[in-house]
């Protein structure tokens, strides 16, 4: 008999199943691959790479080159596999039995699944009816909890919501655990904490190259956070984690990360014109959103999203999560995606109001 390790069963799976999506508006990526003059660059680097040997000096050259970007020292920096391979680190090091982790809920469905993973207790922090986070409540709801490790997700996935930095700033001043600012969709949203991060020693600040500059596939992410937490945290991480494929990647887009200024500021005009249109179709709710998506609320959001499914387009729906019950996910995709969606929805909408 296999003696697995406790809590695995229990363990909720995150849900990757993928169908071939005539339109893929359902996991927040780039619907862009590479601009061009990025992809040859990428292609005659990786050419070069010395695949024989261990990563060093690619992954030196990309930690360097964003120490030198956020004005910190390279020791301020740790990369990972993803964001999410910084955030699973966090609550391991921070976690663990007996120790509680505060996160906002809703929020990244991955925080819970951490949480156990880490065997720590999940003490969940409900955002407003609005989807606002109340600085106030979650400081108190960290303290009086005696919390090891808090986790505010700005702007916040999948509701879309923007956390003002002053904020994020006054929980930092007021909590003095171990505070993880993960700002996966950052460049679609205003002041980042990264401007304060220097100011406050437990502060770590969680950054992905998989949505803005869209390589997701490529798995690369980083975080900034002073030098004795990159340090201690570093030490749980396995040797080379990084592999040079990706870091070479990873270093020559953000070289040339100015190629992505138009798609990003493209992607913030197309979530603003579908949430326009969408906002208008009777009993859709559009909250605002500070991301590359738009989070709805419609009371027919599950036979949309069936409908939805049958015609190969893929969204993302919640069924019943907690504070997202009939609350449908929309990636901001290409033009003519997002205006094949629209016009289905308006379809969808127009066939099942009654008169
Ligand atoms: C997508 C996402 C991440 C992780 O992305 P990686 O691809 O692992 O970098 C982390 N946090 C949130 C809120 C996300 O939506």
């Amino acid at each position: 008999m296999l003696k697995y390790r406790t809590g695995i069963k229990n363990l909720p799976t995150y849900d990757v199943v993928e169908r071939d999506w005539n339109i893929k508006l359902n996991a927040n990526e780039c619907n862009m691959n590479l601009p061009p003059v990025v992809e040859e660059r990428v292609m005659s680097g990786l050419s070069r790479l010395a695949f024989n040997r261990y990563p060093n000096t690619e992954t030196e050259s990309l930690a360097e080159q964003l120490a030198g970007a956020f004005h910190v020292q390279r020791g301020n920096i740790l990369l990972a596999n993803g964001s999410s391979e910084i955030l699973e680190k966090m609550f391991f090091c921070f976690g663990g039995r007996n120790h509680k982790v505060v996160y906002p809920r809703p929020s990244f469905s991955m925080y819970k699944i951490y949480a156990d993973l880490s065997n720590s207790i999940s003490v969940p922090f409900d955002l407003d009816e609005e989807y606002r986070l109340n600085a106030g409540k979650f400081v108190e709801t960290v303290n009086t909890n005696k919390a090891h490790l808090a986790v505010v997700c700005a702007p916040n996935n999948p509701t879309g919501t923007h956390i003002p930095l002053e904020d994020i700033e006054y929980i930092a001043q007021n909590i003095s655990c171990a505070f993880v600012v993960d700002e996966a969709y950052i460049e679609f949203d205003k002041k980042s904490a990264t401007e304060i991060q220097h100011k406050y020693p437990h502060m770590i600040v969680a950054r992905t190259f998989s949505k803005a500059y869209g390589l997701a596939g490529a798995r690369v992410g980083y975080m900034i956070a002073d030098k004795k937490i990159t340090e201690m945290t570093g030490k749980v991480f396995m040797p080379y984690h990084l592999n040079i494929l990706s870091a070479v990647t990873a270093d020559i887009v953000y070289q040339m990360r100015h190629e992505y200024e138009p798609r990003i500021a493209m992607m913030i005009a197309e979530r603003e014109r579908m949430a326009l249109q969408l906002k208008q179709m009777e009993g859709i709710k559009i909250y605002p959103s500070a991301t590359n998506f738009i989070l709805m609320k419609y009371d027919k959001a599950a036979a949309l999203n069936e409908y939805l499914i049958n015609i190969g387009i893929g969204v993302r729906s919640f069924g019943n999560a907690p504070g997202l019950e009939n609350c449908i996910r929309i990636s901001a995709g290409l033009r003519e995606e997002n205006d094949t969606f629209m016009k289905i929805v308006k379809e969808f909408v127009e066939n099942h109001t009654e008169e």
